[in-house]
């Protein structure tokens, strides 16, 4: 089923989420407050925006209530983050996904109604030690 998606945040993490759902010919907006960003995705996503996503009247503007899912990666701006995720709930955004940074970060995303928060460090550190742990079982 095609669903519409949303990606705020267009760094390393938001930026190869936002390729893959567009490769997968899915429509994706793709929104970060840095023009550079933004125009580094506009051939890429269906639509590509400068925005500041702790605007609640832009986001409206764009549309975003109509987005089946959206996927919050802002980093280091951990206030933006979280002020986004709030109004994207307020929103009542069918489904929200959110990139965490720490693990206080991850808690306060979870308790204001974050539908899935993502640690892609930790889960990927998490993935390749079990991987080595397999791969030498394997090979002994
Ligand atoms: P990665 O490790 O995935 O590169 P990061 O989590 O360190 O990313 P950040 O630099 O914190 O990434 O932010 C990711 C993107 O979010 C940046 O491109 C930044 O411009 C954008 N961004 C930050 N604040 C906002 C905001 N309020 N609205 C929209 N985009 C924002």
């Amino acid at each position: 089923m095609k669903q519409d998606y949303a990606v705020i945040g267009l760094g390393r993490f938001g930026g190869s989420v936002c390729r893959e759902l567009s490769m997968e010919g899915m429509d994706v907006l793709a929104i970060d407050i840095d023009e550079e960003k933004v125009n580094e995705f506009k051939n890429i996503a269906s639509y590509a925006v400068i925005a500041d996503s702790t605007d609640e009247a832009t986001l409206k503007e764009l549309g975003i209530k109509n987005i089946d899912h959206v996927i919050v990666s802002i980093g280091d701006n951990i206030q933006a983050s979280i002020l986004t995720t709030v109004i994207l709930t307020d929103l009542e955004i069918k489904k929200i996904t959110v990139k965490a940074q720490s693990d206080y970060h991850e808690k306060i995303l979870n308790k204001i109604g974050a539908d899935q928060v993502v640690h892609p460090e930790r889960d990927m550190g998490k993935r390749i030690a079990h991987s080595v742990i397999s791969n030498n079982i394997l090979d002994y």
